[in-house]
């Protein structure tokens, strides 16, 4: 996904690559997802773990992108197989799971509503009430995830049609991959971004903390990221959802690549970013979705009514002007 939401702070933007020095950074780049990644550690052994990245990258690609014809979402999606893996089916109970969790606003069965809205890759569909009505149909089908005779753990739904979408969750969850996998190698301070997904761990050898920065929304999609905040971050992943990188207009009309599963159309509302802090990376990706569906309002309803308040910080627009809130888990972290 190509969505360059949060920044990473000028700290370690002058890392080098593959240094010799355990006080130096080691910094890992590349493609996944559809999107970028960059991985920065210090380690005393000076390991350069991109080969393993990589391949941890493109074994994941296989499973969960969307941007691989022959992955297992890709065949799950064409029926043709039922049979899912173990991250599959890991991902499928994460998805469901933040499903029940913000009522319905996280609903990975959106798949056939974002391309027919145009943001996979086919053009826009000329939509009708009745075809938007069956669309809607194939995000809130019934399905299953059972173990069949031959103790194999099947996938099934209600229709053919029904798609898996996991655009909004899969950059989290490999995020996590990585740094368990960084923490398995003795890795004790690091930061793992994926596409804007960001996972950071322990000090830097100066005792500072890892700083990653979020990104003020932009009037057009194009135009160079600028700063809104800077927070630091330890042992916790940030993740930002939004609308202004991903949109498309029409007759002056914004259409967000969020997709309210209430309605089956693309969100409109004030809010144009949402960030939220959690120890998981994917859990911190399926609610950034899930508040960008619900809209300011709702999404500080049900922040109030959940007893672990996420950190949360909104962006959003006030006549014309941006505006920000905070939580106070969130603000607590911003250091500029
Ligand atoms: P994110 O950038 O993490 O908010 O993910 C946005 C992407 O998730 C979109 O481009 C769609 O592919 C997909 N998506 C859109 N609406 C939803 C939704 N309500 N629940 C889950 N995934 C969605
Ligand atoms: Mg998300």
């Amino acid at each position: 996904m190509n969505k360059l939401l949060l920044l990473i702070a000028a700290a370690f933007l002058f890392a080098s690559c593959g240094s010799s020095s355990p006080q130096e950074p080691i910094r890992l780049q590349g493609k996944a997802q559809g999107t970028y990644y960059t991985i920065v550690y210090y380690d005393s052994l000076s390991r350069n773990f991109q080969p393993q990245v990589d391949s941890m990258l493109q074994a994941f690609d296989q499973v969960a992108s969307l941007w691989v014809d022959s992955s297992e979402i890709q065949r799950l999606n064409r029926n043709e197989t039922s049979v899912v893996s173990p991250t599959m089916r890991d991902l499928l109970e994460k998805s469901f799971a933040m499903n029940a969790y913000t009522d319905g606003a996280f609903n990975v069965f959106v798949g056939p509503l974002v391309a027919a809205w145009g943001f996979s890759f086919k053009e826009r569909e000329e939509l009708t009430e009745q075809r938007i009505a069956e669309l809607l149909r194939y995000s809130h089908g019934h399905y299953d995830i059972s173990q069949n005779a031959a103790g194999q753990i099947e996938f099934t739904k209600e229709y053919p049609a029904m798609q898996v979408d996991f655009n909004a969750i899969a950059q989290g969850y490999v995020v996590d991959q990585i740094a368990a996998w960084l923490r398995k190698q003795g890795i004790g301070s690091y930061l793992v971004d994926v596409g804007g997904e960001v996972i950071a761990k322990g000090l830097k050898p100066d005792g500072t903390h890892w700083s990653v920065g979020v990104e003020r929304p932009a009037d057009d999609k194009d135009d160079a990221p600028e700063i809104q905040a800077v927070i630091a971050l330890d042992n916790m992943s940030v993740v930002t959802s939004g609308n202004y990188r991903k949109y498309y207009e029409k007759d002056g009309v914004r259409y967000s690549h969020t997709i309210d599963p209430a309605t089956g159309r693309p969100v409109e509302h004030s809010l144009l970013s949402v960030s939220v802090i959690d120890p998981e990376s994917w859990r911190a990706d399926a609610l950034a979705t899930a508040f960008m569906v619900m809209g300011l309002e709702r999404s500080l309803q049900f922040i109030e009514s959940h007893p672990q308040n996420p950190a949360v910080f909104f962006i959003y627009d006030q006549d014309g002007e941006y505006a920000t809130y905070a939580t106070p888990e969130f603000q607590e972290l911003i250091i500029e």
